[in-house]
């Protein structure tokens, strides 16, 4: 069959299925898990462990994926958030990564649009003529490496953009500005809707299943023993071959020696009101301590501002944005947009995430690569580490490549996952170009318009109240949540599959009470139970206010 009629076919079924990830198709997976051989299994539900199960389950292979707490709730729901060639990898001559994220983020602007959209970026050059050229030379040169598919070129600021701009930046030695274009998405909604393509490709995964260790016949692995953290049950589940996809807890799975040597790097990013200042496009400025970009970008109605980049060594669970991390990012913004004058006051919320970068000796965190590294740590056991969000596409492709040879299958089948959308029909928007992409759902204040399937239940169902909080979400969300996107815990819910914690001034503390009734109803919790449930909840909220230790 040639590869265009096995992509339409695929097409076909998957239009046929339903995308859903219920908590109905959890308790059928453990069943699954436990029973069946698989011919691959994930470890890692995050946007690298999703990226592979779907493409593995695309190419006709029988996977399966766990992943120990919730999807993305490990890096992939910390992170910029940018679908992006990576401006400042080019100075470290990193061409090649360059031109492949360039070409991933015109892509997955198609495969998933509304979810990844093009997004102007504002870059003012301050001081001599010298200065702009080194910016305009850079620029150009992240067009040419970006290829003629990546979508847009930079353009200068007109003379009348720039007077405006100027009376937002008030410094008098603005020589120039430049526009280019990179995207936006919600980093945990594209890792669901991954999750959702590669389960309605046949992929058995759950959520709260934590893999503990490697089942053996003697010295040769035969599969994992895993722990469902729900009823703390452990089982051992069949596999051909594993590969892992763990993040930075990478080091904690007991793999061999040789293996991938992590060194996480912490990132923070504060949330910021927009009363005074929403841009309606993004802005690259640097930092007056230390010359690194950092972006202040539109995202669900408020300034996401961000990043540090500072070594790591604590709980990878638990990563907290600092005073110091808050008072580096309020220094950048205020520098660039003096009248805007932001303190720690118009913090809406923070979120720190943690880099798996692969350990590079001499290399300082900010110059260490990175690209993916694939290992082969025996006949049936890979790992993967290091990547991007942009990149988990072709990351999980070469992974899978690295795996077929040794299944033993007489057919070796190419990777087809470019042409296979990541939103069904029903979701998708109008596709947005750099002029009109202002009007993005992403960047607009409410998230509502963008909470596509949910909406639309929503919109049809009686149980319509909103829920108390400053994001338009309602009680009829969280069913929809429930039977379609295996939300198991109140924090699944208002941190990842909404994205409450972050965009309400409260950080869903007070919605909390109101998800864990109606989540305990359909759940049958005790009392005791759904208790549990709230203090967890509001010690996690905590983390997302900035830590004063
Ligand atoms: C601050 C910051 C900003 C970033 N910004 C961008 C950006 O704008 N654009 C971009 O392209 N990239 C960005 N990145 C990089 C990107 O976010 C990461 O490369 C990507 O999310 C990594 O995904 P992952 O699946 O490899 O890891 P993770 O998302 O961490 O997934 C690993 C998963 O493994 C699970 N796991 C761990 N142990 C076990 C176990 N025993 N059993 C089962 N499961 C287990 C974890 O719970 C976790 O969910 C950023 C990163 C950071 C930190």
């Amino acid at each position: 069959m040639s590869n265009k009629s096995t992509v339409d076919n695929l097409m076909a079924e998957l239009s046929d299925r339903q995308q859903t990830l219920s908590l109905g198709d959890r308790a059928f997976n453990l069943d699954k898990l436990a029973s069946d051989t698989f011919d691959l299994l994930v470890v890692g539900g995050g946007i690298t462990g999703c990226g592979i199960a779907l493409d593995a389950s695309s190419r006709g292979l029988k996977v399966a994926l766990i992943e120990a707490y919730d999807f993305a709730s490990g890096t992939s729901s910390r992170s910029s958030k940018l679908i992006h060639g990576g401006l400042r990898y080019l100075q470290q001559f990193e061409f090649g990564m360059v031109r492949e994220a360039a070409f991933e983020r015109h892509l997955l602007t198609k495969l998933a649009p509304g979810l990844v959209s093009f997004l102007p970026f504002v870059l003012p050059v301050y001081g001599t003529i010298k200065d702009s050229f080194k910016y305009r030379a850079g620029l150009l040169a992240y067009d040419l490496v970006s290829g003629r598919k990546s979508g847009h070129r930079h353009r200068t600021l007109s003379k009348t953009e720039l007077f405006e701009l100027s009376k937002l930046i008030e410094n008098k030695s603005l020589k120039t500005a430049y526009e280019y274009a990179d995207a936006i998405t919600d980093d945990v909604r594209l890792t669901i809707q991954i999750a959702k393509v590669a389960a309605s490709l046949g992929c058995t995964l759950s959520n709260y299943l934590q893999f503990i260790s490697f089942s053996k016949n003697g010295s040769d692995i035969t599969g994992a023993i895993v722990l469902d953290r729900q009823t703390e049950k452990e089982f051992t589940i069949k596999a051909r071959q594993i590969v892992t996809a763990g993040g930075v807890w990478t080091d904690k799975l007991g793999l061999p020696q040789q293996s991938l040597s992590i060194a996480p790097s912490k990132g923070s990013h504060i949330l910021l009101k927009a009363d005074r200042m929403l841009p309606p496009k993004a802005f690259t400025m640097t930092s007056p301590s230390d010359r690194r970009l950092v972006f202040a970008v539109p995202w669900y109605g408020t300034v996401f501002l961000g990043t540090t980049e500072t070594p790591y060594k604590g709980d990878p669970s638990q990563p907290l944005v600092t005073k110091e991390d808050a008072k580096y990012l309020l220094e950048t913004i205020n520098h660039q947009f003096p009248s805007a004058n932001y303190g720690e006051k118009d913090i809406i919320s923070s979120q720190a995430g943690l880099r798996p970068l692969l350990k590079q000796k001499g290399k300082s965190l900010s110059k260490t690569s990175r690209k993916e590294q694939i290992l082969r740590l025996s006949h049936n056991l890979s790992c993967v580490g290091g990547g991007k969000l942009t990149t988990y596409r072709p990351i999980s492709a070469r992974v899978v490549d690295s795996i077929f040879p040794h299944l033993g299958m007489p057919k070796w089948a190419a990777s087809i996952t470019s042409n296979i959308p990541l939103l069904s029909r029903i979701a998708e928007q109008p596709a947005h170009n750099i002029e009109t992409s202002v009007i993005h759902p992403l960047t607009k204040a409410s998230p509502r318009t963008y909470f596509y399937q949910s909406v639309k239940h929503s919109e049809t169902t009686e149980d319509n109240n909103p829920l108390q909080c400053a994001c338009f979400h309602t009680e009829s969300q969280v069913h929809y949540c429930l039977k379609n996107e295996m939300v198991i815990t109140i924090e699944d819910f208002l941190a990842r599959r909404t994205r409450t914690i972050l965009l309400d001034p409260q950080n869903g503390t007070v919605a909390a009470e109101q998800v864990s009734n109606l989540m305990g109803q359909t759940l049958a919790w005790t009392e005791e139970q759904r208790l549990a449930q709230l203090d967890s909840y509001m010690r996690f909220a905590k983390q997302h206010q900035i830590n004063t230790n």
